[in-house]
């Protein structure tokens, strides 16, 4: 059997290490002792919404435990569970317990995001649901001060007056500007924050409103950002969402890549981390430590307790949003040579380059003295096979081409 916590294999419910984070060592049972609540209505809150979510319609129920079992309870509750969501009004709703719980699996363990305890966790019928435990609760049931980004910067179903659309009012940009104001040692958790805006446009998640990134009071009595929570590919469930649930920052559809292209790109993360405030030079690590995890993710979406077919759709949308973020140095050093990767190594047959609109190169990577100045701004030099013999004889700039990664779809020989 595979921990229905962590996936890891040859164990008999959850794994000692899942047990500890989520019941502080309580031997609890991944078979809840009754069955699905009885479905209340949404109508209700779907009625004040014009844009279906998943958080419009993913029913939350509280849990706690008493010795070694979990209760449902109405007050003090530790833990938060999330069935299938009833009705028809989302695509696949069966598989969103195993959705959101991969998806916080991958930041977690892949990308060392740090992110609420949670785990799957099967009904007395079998149907699987969502389990995350609560980090605003202290061990003595009291609660830490927290406060999502819409009540930060004064949204509210009364002032926004767009129903429970409120939460899509605003932008990424402005959440960063709220936790320089709250946080006091507040670069590395806008690093965690760029980190996570990053991972959920990489793993389409549309629905990372105002409510879903919040701040909480520390036993030290100061501020942080919460462990990412509500996280999930929303797109197998809502295919006609937007790419994000907010603007990354005012203007962001008129950057040069948006326009060209429709959609956001690597330039437009660098914007956006340049308006954070992050170092460049930081920032520009963040964003090749997320485009460089391919391989670990598609091994943990292969354990997943997801239906093999959707594990090819999930893999499927990961892998064309990781095309759109281009191509790092990394990436296409590995392609010239794998035994010494170097974007510049000499290679012995000219490479085909393949862009974002599909246009293509035939030549050579050549190293000048600019190469290194351009490789900041993921650039690199470029002699087509047209100019390779002409640039042989006697190398000038017209016969060179700059190649941006960022616009890079694939790399290969012939
Ligand atoms: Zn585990």
């Amino acid at each position: 059997m595979m921990c229905p916590g962590c996936y890891k294999i040859n164990v008999e419910g959850y794994c000692t290490a899942c047990r500890k984070e989520m019941f502080d060592g309580v031997k609890v049972s991944p078979i809840l002792p009754f069955k699905a609540p009885a479905l209340d209505t949404i109508a209700n809150y779907q009625e004040k919404t014009k844009r279906l979510s998943i958080s419009g319609v993913q029913l939350k129920y509280s849990l706690r435990l008493t010795g070694k079992v979990l209760e449902l309870t109405d007050t003090g509750g530790q833990y938060i569970i999330k069935p299938i969501p009833p009705g028809s009004l989302l695509a696949m709703p069966e598989i969103t317990p195993e959705n959101e719980h991969l998806t916080m699996q991958l930041a977690r363990q892949v990308f060392n995001i740090k992110t609420a305890a949670n785990a799957l966790i099967y009904f007395e019928d079998g149907t699987p649901a969502y389990i995350t435990r609560r980090f605003d609760v202290k061990p003595d049931g009291a609660k830490y001060l927290q406060e999502d980004m819409a009540q930060l910067s004064g949204r509210s179903r009364q002032t926004v007056n767009q129903g429970e659309d409120f939460k899509y009012n605003g932008t990424y940009e402005e959440i960063g500007a709220l936790i320089k104001q709250y946080v006091a040692a507040y670069t590395p958790t806008l690093e965690r924050y760029f980190k996570l805006v990053l991972f959920n446009y990489l793993f389409s998640n549309g629905d990372a409103h105002l409510k879903n990134f919040s701040l909480i009071q520390t036993a030290m009595g100061d501020y942080t950002l919460t462990p990412a929570y509500d996280v999930m590919c929303t797109l197998l469930h809502v295919p006609t969402e937007a790419d994000m649930a907010l603007d990354l920052y005012n203007g962001d559809h008129q950057s040069t890549f948006y326009e060209k292209h429709g959609f956001f790109g690597r330039a437009d993360f660098r914007t956006f981390a340049d308006k954070l405030g992050l170092q460049p030079v930081r920032a520009r690590r963040l964003i090749t430590e997320l485009l460089s995890k391919r391989n670990e993710v598609v091994a943990l979406i292969e354990k997943s307790f997801l239906p093999r077919a959707i594990k090819k759709d999930y893999t499927q949308k990961y892998l064309e949003r990781l095309a759109r973020l281009g191509m790092t140095e990394q990436m296409i050093s590995e392609v010239i040579d794998p035994e010494h990767p170097g974007v510049y190594t000499a290679a012995k047959q000219p490479v085909t380059l393949t862009f974002l609109d599909r246009s293509t190169k035939v030549g050579f990577f050549y190293r000048t003295p600019e190469s290194e100045k351009l490789k900041l701004k993921n650039q690199y030099n470029f002699v087509e096979m047209r100019h390779a013999k002409a640039y042989k004889k006697k190398p000038g700039e017209e016969l060179m081409t700059i190649v941006n990664g960022d616009e890079l779809l694939e790399v290969a020989y012939m």
